[in-house]
């Protein structure tokens, strides 16, 4: 580890005035709970000038209900996320994914707007400055060349966020703010395959908060992640599944996957849709796998072990759900 940069730290009153600062302080961060930033810039991995602190902006973290959406503040902690009766009764799968981030300590700090904006990871890039050094440093930060796809001009470090996924599979929105104002995109639009440059949002936009949408009668939902350590590890591969079956049949299925490409990504599970889901779909459904995921060498784990578990998580996920067998979002 390295000692801390230095850096000045702001404490705005509130969002609008966090993100008027972002823009007049272009080589600023947020600061969320500090468990991805700070762990980080310990390793020198970035030196910003200044940290503008969100945590202490009134209602950052707070929950409402609008038209039947559930309104989610980006400062709430995971550990709050998971304890609120409304998302616990109404969302329980992601209740579940924050409960299924880092351990205990973490959780009590980590926020949603942080987990959802959290740097990619690779085992080329994690590492101390005098490591990365000796590797001659990498295109993501420093170095002109990549070292898990040599001769590639992109950088391939992975998305390891367990919340994502489960806002993707249920449809839910992100609340953007800008100086400009606020927009609201799907969630999967906050991310670009590029390990480098992972997000979408632009410099000055801070994450308001996440938009859940309205129940769906009948929906079920559940997520799975494959890691080293239960007590406290970022997925290997994760997968978030949202299923309304109607007889014998798919009327819906939103599949969303995580630790294996430098986004959380939705599948796109059209054919599927109307036909029951027996052999040929799940043969179906592992093709578009295969299409979708590129698990690659960046963690210490072997890239076939995490393929092949987040083939068999899904399969067995989707078959618990069609059998009933998940945690049944309320209608
Ligand atoms: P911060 O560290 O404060 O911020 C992370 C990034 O988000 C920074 O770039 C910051 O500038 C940006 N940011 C923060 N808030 C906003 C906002 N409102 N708008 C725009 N940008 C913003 N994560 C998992 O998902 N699963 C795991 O299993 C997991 N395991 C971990 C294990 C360990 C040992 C450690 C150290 C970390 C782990 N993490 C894991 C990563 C991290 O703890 C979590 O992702 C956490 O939720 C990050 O939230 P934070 O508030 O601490 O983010
Ligand atoms: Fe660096 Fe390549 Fe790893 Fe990206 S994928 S962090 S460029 S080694």
């Amino acid at each position: 580890m390295n000692l801390m940069p230095e850096f000045r730290c702001h404490h705005p009153a509130s969002l609008d005035e966090a993100v008027k600062l972002k823009s007049s302080l272009p080589e600023s961060r947020f600061l969320g709970g500090g468990t991805d930033l700070i762990v980080n810039l310990r390793r020198g991995l970035g030196e910003p000038s200044d940290l503008i602190d969100l945590g202490g902006i009134a209602d950052y973290g707070s929950v409402r209900q609008v038209d039947g959406a559930l309104w989610v503040g980006a400062g709430i902690t995971l550990a709050e996320l998971a304890r609120r009766p409304e998302i616990a009764s109404t969302y329980p799968a992601l209740a579940t994914a924050a409960l299924a981030v880092a351990g205990p300590t973490h959780r009590a700090s980590a926020t949603l707007g942080g987990n959802l904006c959290q740097d990619t990871r690779c085992i080329f890039y994690n590492q101390s400055d005098w490591w990365r050094e000796g590797n001659g440093f990498c295109l993501k930060y420093k170095g002109d060349r990549c070292h898990v796809v040599v001769k590639s001009d992109r950088c391939y470090a992975t998305y390891h966020g367990d919340i994502a996924p489960v806002l993707i599979a249920l449809g839910a929105e992100a609340a953007i703010l800008a100086p400009a104002g606020m927009r609201r995109a799907a969630i999967e639009t906050l991310y670009r395959e590029d390990g480098a440059q992972y997000l979408t949002l632009a410099p000055e936009e801070a994450l308001a908060a996440v938009v859940l949408p309205p129940p769906v009668a009948g929906r079920r939902v559940g997520y799975e992640k494959a890691r080293v350590r239960d007590a406290v590890d970022f997925p290997l591969a994760g997968v978030a599944v949202a299923l309304r079956r109607e007889g014998d049949v798919l009327a819906e299925l939103r599949v969303a996957i995580t630790g294996t490409n430098s986004a959380p990504l939705l599948l796109n599970t059209a054919d599927l849709i109307g036909k029951p889901w027996d052999e040929a779909a799940a043969t179906r459904l592992v093709e578009i796998l295969r299409k979708t995921a590129n698990v690659l060498r960046t963690t210490v784990t072997g890239a076939k072990y995490r393929r092949r578990a987040l083939h068999r998580m899904t399969r067995g996920l989707i078959d618990r759900l069609w059998n009933d067998d998940g945690q049944v979002e309320q209608g």
